[in-house]
C-alpha cells in the first residue's frame, strides 16, 4: 500500500505505471517500489464464495431481504464484494454479462464512465486462468536494486536511531514534527482523500496535503492511490499488490523488491482514476514529484536543523531523512501486514483485514482495518475510538470546522450493525439484538431466505 518510488517519467499516467527506471540520488539511491508476485496462486473462486455476499442482509428494521433468486444471489455476492449496491436484484442476469477475467460486470462504472466520456475502452488484460500453468510461467524475481535500497534504508535508520542520542533536542522535536506532518499527508491526503474520496477538500487543503505527502516521499499521490484502490478492490488476490495471503514478510516489505504479479499490472490499467486526473493539485504533485521529493523529503527536513540550530549535516541526514523516512515507511507497512493478520474481524470475518488498535496508535487511526475494508468510503476509517486513536479523523474534523473540508462520508449505525451481525466474527456485539435477527425456527419460517427456499425445494425433488 505504501510505497516510495522515484520514477523518471515525463509522460502520461499509463506510461508511468510501467516505467521501471529509477533515479539515483547521490550519494544514495533511494528507490523503493511497489511490487507483487505470488509464489502460489490461490483459488480465487473459493475466496469469492467464502466471503459474505450479503444476500441475506437485514433491512432497516432488522428484517431479512428476501427478493433474490438462487442464481442472482451469486451475482449479488459479487456485487457486494466489489462494493456495489447491496439491493437485491429481481431478475436473473445472464452470465454473458459478467466479465469473468476482471470480476466486473459490464455495467461496472469503470467501463460505463469511460464509454460516456468517449474514452477508449480499456484493453482486456491477459490474466492467468490455470493456477498450475501460472505457477510455471510466473515466478517472482528479486529486484536487487530495490532490495539494496531497502537494506540501505533500514540499516541507515538504525544508525539514525543511534545518532539521535547525540543530537540536539530541537532535532528530536523536529523529526517528531515532520513524522506527524508527513503522516497526515499520507492518511488524510493520499489515503482518505485521494484514494477513497471519503471527503472533499478545498484547494488550499489539498495543496497542504500534497506538500505533507511529499515530505513522506512515498511516491506521488496518484500512483499511491491507484495501488491502494487495487488493494481494496482485489484484496487478498493475485491482483493485490501486497497480498497478505503470501505471508507477513511479503505484505510488509517483500512486495517492494519482488517483481509484481501480472494481475497487479493488469489491474492498474482498468481502475478508474479520472477523478484524480481532474484534480490539478494531485496531478501537479505527480508531474513534479522528483523535485518535490528532493525539496520536501530531503532538503527541507535535513536542512532546517542545520541552518536554524546548527545541527551537523551528517547527523541531520541520517536522522531527519533516513530514520524518519524509514519509520514512516514501516508504520505504513504495518497496515498492510499486522492490520491484515492479527486481530478481530467484527465486520466481516471472511476477509483478512483486522481491527488493530496498536496500528491505529502508530498510524494515526489507520488500524481499524476490518471496518475500513468493509466501509472504505467512511472518512473516519473506523467505527469506534476517539481522536487519540484516530488523529487523522480529528484533523479532518478540525479542517471541516475551518471550512477547508466538507462532504465527510460516514456509515449509519444500522448499516454497521447489520453488516456486523451478518458477516462479523461476533466481537462487535455478543448480545446485541441484531446478532439474532437473522435466525429462523425451521422449514416454513417466512424469514427463510427465498433463495435458500428455492434450493431446498429443488433438493426435495
Ligand atoms: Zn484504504
Ligand atoms: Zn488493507
Amino acid at each position: 500500500m505504501l510505497v516510495i518510488r522515484l520514477h523518471i517519467h515525463q509522460g502520461r499516467a499509463q506510461n508511468h505505471l510501467h516505467d521501471d527506471s529509477v533515479l539515483c540520488l547521490s550519494p544514495i539511491t533511494v528507490y523503493i517500489m511497489c511490487l507483487s508476485s505470488p509464489s502460489q496462486a490461490p483459488d480465487q473462486s473459493q475466496a469469492t464464495e467464502s466471503r459474505c455476499n450479503g444476500s441475506c442482509s437485514l433491512d432497516k428494521k432488522g428484517n431479512r431481504s428476501r427478493s433474490t433468486t438462487s442464481s442472482s444471489s451469486i451475482i449479488n455476492g459479487e456485487l457486494k464484494k466489489r462494493g456495489h449496491s447491496t439491493v437485491a436484484r429481481q431478475t436473473k442476469v445472464p452470465e454473458r454479462e459478467l466479465d469473468d477475467n476482471l470480476g466486473y460486470k459490464e455495467e461496472n462504472a469503470v467501463y460505463k464512465e469511460n464509454a460516456v466520456k468517449g474514452k477508449k475502452e480499456p484493453e482486456q488484460p491477459q490474466l492467468f486462468q490455470d493456477p498450475e500453468k501460472e505457477e510455471e510461467v510466473y515466478k517472482p524475481q528479486i529486484r536487487w536494486p530495490d532490495l539494496g535500497a531497502q537494506t540501505f534504508l533500514h540499516v541507515g535508520a538504525l544508525y539514525g536511531v543511534y545518532l539521535l542520542f547525540y543530537a540536539k533536542f530541537y532535532t528530536f522535536l523536529w523529526v517528531v514534527g515532520t513524522i506527524w506532518v508527513s503522516g497526515i499527508g499520507i492518511t488524510a491526503g493520499a489515503h482518505r482523500l485521494w484514494s477513497h474520496k471519503s471527503y472533499t477538500a478545498s484547494w488550499g487543503l489539498r495543496v497542504l496535503l500534497a506538500f505533507a505527502f511529499s515530505i513522506a516521499g512515498q511516491r506521488d499521490a496518484y500512483t499511491w492511490a491507484l495501488d491502494h484502490r487495487i488493494h481494496h478492490k482485489f484484496s487478498e488476490t493475485d491482483a493485490d499488490p501486497h497480498n497478505a495471503k503470501r505471508g507477513f514478510f511479503f505484505a510488509h516489505v517483500g512486495w517492494l523488491f519482488l517483481t509484481p504479479h501480472p494481475n497487479v499490472v493488469a489491474k492498474r490499467k482498468v481502475i478508474d482514476m479520472s477523478d484524480l486526473e481532474a484534480d490539478a493539485v494531485c496531478m501537479f504533485q505527480r508531474k513534479y514529484y522528483i523535485p518535490l521529493f528532493a525539496l520536501c523529503s530531503i532538503i527541507l527536513p535535513v536542512g532546517v536543523p542545520w541552518y536554524f540550530w546548527g545541527e551537523s549535516l551528517w547527523m541531520s541526514f541520517w536522522i531527519n531523512f533516513n530514520m524518519r523516512f524509514t519509520w514512516t515507511l514501516n508504520v505504513a507497512f504495518f497496515v498492510n501486514s499486522v492490520a491484515h493478520m492479527y486481530g478481530n474481524r467484527p465486520y466481516d470475518k471472511n476477509i483478512m483485514s483486522v481491527e488493530a488498535p496498536i496500528v491505529s496508535l502508530l498510524a494515526m487511526g489507520e488500524g481499524w482495518h476490518n471496518y475500513h475494508h468493509v466501509f472504505p468510503w467512511d472518512y473516519k476509517t473506523g467505527e469506534f475510538g476517539n481522536y487519540s486513536l484516530n488523529v487523522t479523523t480529528g484533523f479532518i474534523d478540525f479542517c471541516a470546522r475551518l471550512g477547508l473540508a466538507s462532504g465527510r462520508k460516514v456509515v449509519s449505525p444500522d448499516m454497521v450493525k447489520r453488516r456486523a451481525a451478518k458477516c462479523g466474527d461476533g466481537t462487535r456485539f455478543l448480545d446485541d439484538e441484531f446478532a439474532h435477527k437473522d435466525q429462523v425456527w425451521g422449514f416454513g419460517d417466512k424469514d427463510l431466505p427465498r433463495e435458500d427456499f428455492a434450493e431446498l425445494a429443488k433438493m426435495q425433488n
